[in-house]
């Protein structure tokens, strides 16, 4: 490999007491609630807009705040967020019995979820956070960041006005593949299955538009023929570029052979929009004192501060424990969303946009109180969780 020595000498330009890198549902609960304990916070965005896989990623789907047995699950920031993202209107499954005074059995049959407009939600999280006081950066990536005694100190930006540096003390890593837990080298783990190919789209035809969920993962076995079972057959990491770019690549063709296939039988039907970012759900995440698994339905935790349901299954709910969001390494380092401490299994409920909205309250939460998460009075943290309307324990009767 050939090098090319670079000189940098990079502009300091401001001061935050909060950053947190990347936008999506984590990113937005983040700064919420770091900005609502009264820290001055700066959200940094690679994109153009706020939400990541749930807006750009056109992953439109609000999973269940409920536990699948009539009990809601989450609150706190998730089911602020939940409201929110249907302010303007929704695009279907919308829980009438969790919305509008449902009895016990109404809510045990119908899951507290709905399908929002990605745009709206995007446009409705920004108006939030600038409400709530938050400095939003666009088009900033962070690329590096420089730590001292085992700290960060600055975060190291690029965009549009070239690479700079913001002093800060505390960083929520919410890029969704840990990339900050990455870059000061934190120890993390990789999905080892990789991600299948997904390529959700928006159409419309003459009667209206709908949204196509469209991945490989969903082929039925006697499909599985020719191009699509080598589609099946290939699986992206979701932390090289080499990857990302094919994924992105791939996806565009199966739009295009999709919409084409469709128009075969209705010429009205074209594509709307499709995702600007690639749809990979496990990617990379950080290896910290304790890793959460799916077995551990109803255990209590001493440092809990969240609880979800599953998705997937009726019945289960996961206290979240605090040692789950940071590492070992970097003092001032949290993180949340995508990319906190779980098993394989556990990765695929806790990836999830309610899951992803409690962790990033409680990551952001932290980040204004300390810049050292390992010696944080977490009886404090519970206490600030508890105030701003979360559920810190699994046995805590339902509402
Ligand atoms: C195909 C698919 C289907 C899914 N289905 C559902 C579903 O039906 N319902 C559901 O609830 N969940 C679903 N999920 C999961 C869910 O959408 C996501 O896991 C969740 O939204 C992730 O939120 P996040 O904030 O952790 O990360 P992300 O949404 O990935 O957000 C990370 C943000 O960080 C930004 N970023 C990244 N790197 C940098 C950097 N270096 N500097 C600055 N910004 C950066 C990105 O641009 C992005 O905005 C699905 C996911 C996929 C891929």
């Amino acid at each position: 490999m050939k090098y090319v020595e670079e000189y940098l000498n990079t502009p300091v330009i401001g001061e935050y007491e909060v950053i947190v890198a990347g936008g999506g549902i984590a990113g937005i609960a983040a700064a919420l609630a770091a900005a609502r304990q009264g820290a001055k916070v700066a959200l940094l965005e690679r994109e153009y807009m706020l939400g990541g896989l749930a807006t750009a990623g056109l992953i439109a789907i609000y999973l269940p705040l409920c536990d699948g047995m009539g009990n809601q699950a989450s609150f706190g920031i998730a089911e602020e967020l939940f409201h929110l993202s249907i302010r303007y209107g929704w695009e279907g499954s919308y829980p009438t019995a969790w919305l509008e005074g449902g009895s016990a059995e109404e809510k045990k049959q119908k899951r507290f979820e709905v399908r929002f407009n990605p745009q709206l939600f995007a446009i409705a999280a920004e108006q939030l956070l600038l409400d709530a006081g938050v400095s939003i950066h666009y088009g900033t990536t962070v690329c590096s960041v420089k730590v001292q005694q085992d700290k960060i100190s600055h975060v190291i930006v690029e965009n549009k006005s070239g690479r700079r540096a913001y002093r800060v003390k505390a960083v929520v890593d919410t890029t969704g593949d840990a990339d900050i837990c990455s870059m000061a080298g934190e120890k993390t783990a990789l999905f080892q299955q990789k991600n299948l190919l997904a390529a959700w789209y928006y159409y419309a035809t003459n009667r209206g538009y709908d949204l196509k969920t469209m991945g490989v993962a969903d082929v039925p076995e006697e499909e599985k023929t020719g191009e699509v079972r080598q589609l099946v057959a290939k699986r992206f990491g979701g932390v090289k570029e080499e990857e990302l770019s094919e994924m992105m690549l791939l996806s565009h063709a199966e739009i295009l052979r999709d919409v084409l296939k469709k128009r075969e039988s209705d010429p009205s039907c074209f594509p709307v929009t499709m995702a600007t970012i690639p749809q990979v759900r496990m990617t990379r995440r950080i290896c910290s004192a304790y890793t959460l698994d799916t077995s551990e339905e109803r255990i209590s935790f001493p440092d809990s501060i969240g609880v979800i349901g599953n998705w997937k299954k009726r019945g289960p709910v996961y206290e979240i424990p605090f040692r789950c969001l940071y590492g070992i390494m970097v003092k001032n380092l949290i993180t949340a969303g995508r990319s906190i401490s779980v098993t394989d299994a556990m990765w695929d409920v806790t990836r999830v946009i309610p899951a992803c909205a409690v962790t990033g309250e409680a990551a952001g939460t932290a980040a204004a109180l300390s810049d050292c998460f390992e010696t944080l009075d977490v009886g404090l943290l519970q206490k600030k969780l508890l105030e701003a309307g979360c559920r810190i324990s699994c046995r805590d009767e339902a509402d």
